[in-house]
């Protein structure tokens, strides 16, 4: 029998938005290995595996990717069952290219699971469409944050017309804002806050490109949220649910409701 590994998205964190396929492999795992964004509630399709967190927030010590890249071949070999489980999609900003490539060199099979990304249920949980016919023609998913020396051209995006959906860009607030308005964007584009996307605690903040940092800080946005920058994340009415956690600019923050 051939080592094997799944590659799982957990999707943004509602249990409902896992997959049938991401329940299937967690069935039939016997090893699951989780990241810190991925809501506990999932593990009730795995009872009886064995369960080990690899996360890398949280204020603990990060667990380092070569340690999680032993483990994952270690019960490959020994004929398990391994689920990798990450939040939303495993290839959207979550490693798993990476994480597919050195199992594959190591002769270890992979089969890739989707999960939804955090961007995706962020914006539809606030009735956000990302694309809009005459509105918005595309969405670029971009992160803020690089580990390199990279950087990203915000400029170029200013000017793409897409819609922004930036992931970990909490901190990087005050860059975004000022690389987008030399890229020639306008400063009153709407945007989006997003924290918790999906979860019962979620909350939104709706702002625009000139007030977003001061806003964030109003609303005291906390990560993992998304921001949603473009045209479209003007569109109105929180999903009726999590209606109590919209907040506008002019009143002050609220806390989450768990
Ligand atoms: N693979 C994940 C992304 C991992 S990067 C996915 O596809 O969603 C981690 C970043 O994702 C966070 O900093 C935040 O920007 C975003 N994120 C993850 N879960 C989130 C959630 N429930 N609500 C808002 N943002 C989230």
């Amino acid at each position: 029998m051939s080592a094997k590994v799944w590659l799982v998205g957990a999707g943004p964190g509602d249990p409902e938005l896992l997959t049938l396929k991401a329940v299937r492999a967690l069935r039939e795992a016997d090893v699951v290995l989780i990241d810190d964004l991925v809501n506990d509630a999932v593990l009730e399709h795995c009872p009886a595996a064995r369960v080990i967190s690899v996360g890398k927030r949280g204020g603990c010590r990060s667990t380092p990717q070569a340690f999680i890249h032993r483990l994952m071949l270690r019960y490959a070999r020994h004929g398990k069952c391994v689920v990798r489980l990450k939040g939303g999609d495993p290839c959207i900003f979550g490693r798993g290219g990476e994480e597919a490539q050195w199992l594959r060199e190591h002769g270890v099979e992979v089969e890739l699971v989707n999960g939804i990304t955090a961007g995706l249920a962020g914006a539809t949980q606030c009735a956000i469409p990302l694309t809009l016919r005459g509105v918005a023609r595309g969405v670029t998913l971009v992160t803020a944050h690089t580990q390199d020396d990279s950087q990203v051209n915000w400029q170029a995006l200013a000017q793409s017309g897409t819609t922004l959906v930036v992931y970990m860009g909490v901190a990087k607030l005050s860059e975004i804002r000022e690389q987008l308005l030399a890229g020639g964007m306008t400063a009153d584009m709407p945007v989006a806050m997003i924290e918790n996307a999906s979860l019962p605690h979620q909350r939104e903040c709706r702002s625009d490109l000139t007030a977003m940092e001061k806003d964030a800080q109003a609303f005291e946005l906390k990560s993992p949220a998304i921001l949603v920058i473009g045209r479209v994340a003007a569109s109105s009415a929180a999903q009726p649910s999590r209606e109590e956690n919209v907040w506008e600019p002019g009143l002050p923050a609220m806390q989450a409701t768990r």
